[in-house]
């Protein structure tokens, strides 16, 4: 967790590594949304969180691969689009 606090203090997404940005997001890892991602990472979690609201990203797992938060990204659009595949 401390690593998680100590890459949002220098505006690294501590869930891919990538910078915050202007307009970071709240991670739904938590529940009170206190930690910080990148806008895509909001965004992929987001979509997540619709495909499978049971599961939480454990924390544990941060930083992730960030061409895999992609190909899993786009592995949810594709099951919200085609929830019978
Ligand atoms: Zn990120």
């Amino acid at each position: 967790m401390d690593r998680v606090l100590a890459r949002m203090a220098e505006g690294i997404c501590p869930r891919c590594d990538a910078a915050l940005g202007d307009f970071p997001a709240r991670s739904r890892a938590t529940e009170d949304r206190c930690i910080r991602v990148c806008g895509e990472c909001g965004s992929h979690e987001g979509a997540h969180a619709l495909a499978q609201p049971t599961e939480t990203e454990p924390i544990a797992d941060w930083p992730l691969d960030a061409s895999e938060v992609r190909a899993q990204f786009q592995t949810v659009l594709r099951h919200l689009e085609h929830p019978t595949d």
